[in-house]
């Protein structure tokens, strides 16, 4: 008789591995099935923490290399070891997957190594043995998504988790896609020395952010080099010994155009992973997008199967991963478990970086709410100056009666830290006045918050 649980996790993202922590911490006999050699998902092993790696190791060597020297600082002949730079970013990977390995031991959860196939409620098989539990979640999270005419080979034409691993720089780098992870490996790339061009079907940069910011922030990307061709859709791909071949048409139709590339980053979102899960035989039920449908609680129509993370409607983003799998966890232990989807922040962790918190103008226009905007520049911001990094701006949206903090877009130096206080302000219900009062540090890029959020009321005091 194998072993049983109270719950199975099948997926150790951090959906996953944090459900399976919380769990444990309620009390439950928790087991977490995961297929991958080490834990910790797509975000530890190829998403977030190995693209952050690089994005800072690229950013350290574009400061040597072309700011260093406004600082009065000479580092000579400057060269670049790429093979240690990604031998450094596995380090940083090998130290968080084994991170999660220790949090399994201290909180007792049981790893169960394979695939995970769910043969009936109740039943999780794993490498031909069957384990029963009272709740089973799903939490298998994500993988790129393909197109049509272009075939990843992870060599020539790469998701982003061929474009974390190049061995060489590429001459030109053909990047599919203007959304997040598309334009964080651009950024990468282009610091080390590729030429970029980015190919976007429509006429805007990071779909789904506030679109003045979106603006903003393709100039500042083609500024530093990086090309754009909005509008525009790859209808094929012919790969040869010299490089890849992208056939390109207006978005609308029209006349194609030939593009050489030495490396295609196909990175145009990502879908839902649930193959060999066995959904189909116990009847769990998917969304016309292919994801897991589950109601107000994480309950799919299937009782005692739930489902969290990218596998379900929602950003695909880590902490929205974790914060439902510590949600389902409580739910489970007669807790109240929730999640506030109206304060989930999404970061592009670029230089400068591109923040985001609740409404766009966008959505309140479209949901006819009335507000108000305050902004405030980096250029007038003295850390940002004494720093260096003055592209960009902070913009906070208020309802237009109840000074409420609806929504926060920044643009700017380190905007996914700077993010966290507007955030906790639409999480408390605060007001742009309550921000506006609070007494921020001197000389702080958080400065440039709290005088967005004076502006609100037209009383910014440093412009
Ligand atoms: C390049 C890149 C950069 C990113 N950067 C960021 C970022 O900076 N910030 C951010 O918030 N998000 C980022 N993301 C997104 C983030 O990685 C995902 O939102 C997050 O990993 C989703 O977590 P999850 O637990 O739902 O699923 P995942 O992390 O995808 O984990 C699912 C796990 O389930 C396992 N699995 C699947 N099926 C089975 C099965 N049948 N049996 C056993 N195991 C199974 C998989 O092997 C996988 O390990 C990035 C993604 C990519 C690709």
């Amino acid at each position: 008789m194998s072993e049983s649980f109270d719950v199975i996790v099948i997926g150790a993202g951090p959906g996953g591995y944090v459900c399976a922590i919380r769990a444990a911490q309620l009390g439950m006999k928790v087991a977490c099935v995961e297929k991958r050699a080490t834990l910790g998902g797509t975000c530890l092993n190829i998403g977030c923490i190995p693209s952050k790696a690089l994005l800072q190791s690229s950013e350290n060597y574009e400061e040597a290399a072309h700011h260093f020297a406004e600082h009065g600082i000479g580092v000579g002949q400057l060269t670049l070891d790429l093979a240690r730079m990604q031998a450094r970013k596995g380090e940083v990977v090998g130290a968080n997957v084994k991170g999660v390995e220790f949090l399994f031991k201290k909180n007792k959860v049981t790893w169960l190594k394979g695939a995970g196939k769910i043969t009936a409620p109740g039943k999780v098989e794993v490498e031909g043995t069957t384990y029963e539990t009272k709740n089973i979640i799903i939490a298998t999270g994500s993988d790129s998504a393909p197109l049509k005419g272009v075939e990843v080979d992870e060599t020539q034409i790469v998701t982003s988790t061929g474009a974390l691993e190049l061995e060489t720089v590429p001459g030109h780098l053909v990047v599919i896609g203007g959304g997040v992870i598309g334009l964080e490996l651009s950024s990468v790339w282009r610091r080390l020395g590729a030429e970029v061009t980015v190919i976007e079907f429509l006429d805007r940069l990071v779909p789904g952010m506030d679109g003045e910011i979106a603006r903003q922030f393709e100039r500042v990307l083609s500024k530093q080099g990086i090309k754009f061709k909005l509008k525009s859709k790859v209808t094929g791909a012919t790969k040869g010994k010299d490089g890849v071949t992208l056939t390109v048409e207006p978005a609308a139709g029209g006349t194609a155009e030939e593009i050489k590339a030495d490396v295609v980053l196909l990175a145009i979102g990502r879908r839902p992973y649930v193959e060999g899960l066995g959904l189909d035989a116990v009847g769990v039920a998917l969304d016309e997008r292919g994801r897991v449908k589950v109601d107000g609680h994480f309950a799919t129509n299937v009782p005692g199967i739930y489902a969290i993370g990218d596998v379900i409607a929602g950003p695909m983003l880590a902490h929205k991963a974790e914060e439902e799998g510590v949600a389902v966890a409580e739910i489970l232990a007669g807790q109240h478990g929730h999640v506030n989807y109206a304060a989930i922040p999404g970061v592009v962790y670029t230089w400068p970086e591109v923040a985001s918190v609740g409404e766009t103008e966008e959505t309140l226009k479209e949901a006819g709410t009335a507000y108000k905007v305050g902004k405030f520049p980096f250029t007038a911001n003295g850390r940002a100056r004494a720093m260096g990094t003055t592209d960009g701006f902070v913009k906070i949206l208020a309802d237009k009666e109840t000074d409420r903090v609806l929504g926060a877009h920044i643009l700017g130096p380190d905007a996914g830290t700077l993010i966290a206080e507007l955030v906790m302000a639409i999480e408390f219900g605060a007001s742009a006045e309550d921000v506006a009062r609070i007494c921020h540090a001197h000389p702080s890029l958080n400065e440039a918050v709290k005088e967005a959020a004076l502006a609100v009321d037209g009383r910014a005091l440093h412009i």
